[in-house]
């Protein structure tokens, strides 16, 4: 980066512009949501932005924007993933949902036992 001062004011830009860009490429047609695809990722790589929960959005490989029509999702249980199958180049990626799962029941344990305690003070 050259101007080490204005990193942070480019990565809010960035953030916004590659938002923006997905928000484009899946209200277009296949073709050209790729090119949305593209430039998204330079724009992030060029800020250091990271891309986080888009990234399971376009395949890692040809850059194709996702769809019911050329992607396939599946839940594995046995290994806790997600597995996200491109159909057009056949590239698998996964994404693990075990983390999640925890902190749902981290979640729901505190729900239950402030309920529990709510109803001793009734
Ligand atoms: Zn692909």
């Amino acid at each position: 980066m050259a101007y080490k001062r204005d990193e942070e004011k480019f990565k809010g830009l960035a953030e916004e512009r590659t938002e923006i860009l997905f928000w484009l490429a899946k209200a277009n047609t296949e073709e050209v949501a790729k090119g949305y695809v593209k430039s998204a990722i330079r724009i992030a790589k060029f800020c250091n932005l990271r891309l986080g929960n888009k990234k399971a959005l376009f395949c890692r490989q040809c850059q194709t924007f996702f769809n019911s029509e050329n992607s396939k999702v599946r839940l594995n249980s046995k290994k806790k993933r997600t597995e996200i199958l491109c159909l057009r180049c056949g590239y698998k990626r996964f994404y693990g949902y075990e983390r999640e799962q925890k902190e749902k029941r981290k979640k729901k344990n505190i729900l239950e036992s402030g309920e529990q305690l709510r109803n001793k003070f009734k």
